[in-house]
């Protein structure tokens, strides 16, 4: 087996007297896709967060792609990474938020170009071929010059995958990315989400309360409770025969 591309050993996280990971532990092959379930407030999205260095730990180790996503000091605590090298672990990592977070006032074909020029210094000409190629794969090319305002829910969420895609990360984040959507919203992104699992050999980490959809697309299941996890396992394993009582309680209510 190829060596993991995320390592996570014994992560603890607190926010102040609420434990919320507890000596939290996995890995993630190269390539794999990985969905995170459990009830809300077992600490699916803080591990998300800490991964995209919105949050840091209190405890324990996470390398991405080799390095440590954190500093470590010589006397063996924790230090907040230097800027240059947040900058560089953060290029490793695309995230899409549950709620759109695209530029109200540029149009959808800058929101997606103006990333990677800002951030790793692409070429104009360059940044723009390749939007328009993201905003193609995504159904989004015939909108590229409507502003975010103009667009349905859905078609924001497509067009936001492109903006994460566009600074090519190795690892991408998606966190509820449906849960914002009216219902008949929900299909479009999840159509684009599976056509992305299926064709690229990105490394994909979801958290989702779409049960059918954590199925068909992820290649192992991380059942969370109380910030540890209880149960993991190939999805037919996890929908069909889950072995903890906790999970098959979880499992009664949302399928
Ligand atoms: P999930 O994604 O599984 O619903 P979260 O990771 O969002 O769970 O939250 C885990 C717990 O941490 C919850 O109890 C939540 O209220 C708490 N929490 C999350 N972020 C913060 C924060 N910035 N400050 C204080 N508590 C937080």
């Amino acid at each position: 087996m190829p060596d993991a591309i995320i390592e996570i050993d014994k992560v603890s996280k607190r926010f102040g007297q609420l434990e919320v990971l507890k000596d939290l532990t996995f890995n993630v092959a190269p390539g794999e896709k990985l969905a995170l379930i459990g009830p809300s407030g077992s600490g699916k999205t803080t591990i998300l967060r800490i991964l995209m260095t919105l949050e840091q730990i209190n405890g324990g180790h996470i390398k991405v792609d080799g390095e440590q996503l954190w500093h470590m000091p010589a006397n063996g605590g924790l230090a907040p990474a230097n800027e240059a090298h947040l900058h560089r672990m953060r290029a490793k990592i695309g995230m899409v938020f549950q709620l759109f977070n695209l530029f109200p006032h540029m149009t959808v074909l800058r929101n997606v170009m103006l990333p990677p020029i800002l951030t790793q210094g692409v070429r104009k000409e360059d940044a723009e071929a390749r939007a328009m190629e993201l905003l193609d794969m995504v159904g989004m090319a015939e909108k590229a010059t409507a502003k975010p305002a103009q667009l349905s829910g859905g078609q924001k969420q497509r067009v936001a995958i492109a903006r994460a895609l566009a600074l090519q990360p190795k690892v991408m984040l998606f966190d509820e990315v449906t849960s914002a959507l009216d219902p008949e919203l929900v299909e479009e992104v999840l159509n684009v989400m599976r056509r992305l699992a299926e064709e690229t050999d990105m490394t994909m980490l979801l958290v989702t309360h779409e049960m059918s959809f954590a199925h068909d697309f992820a290649d192992r299941v991380l059942f969370f409770d109380g910030g540890r996890i209880v149960e993991e396992g190939p999805p037919d394993q996890i929908f069909t025969n889950p072995r903890e009582e906790r999970t098959q309680g979880f499992l009664k209510k949302v399928i």
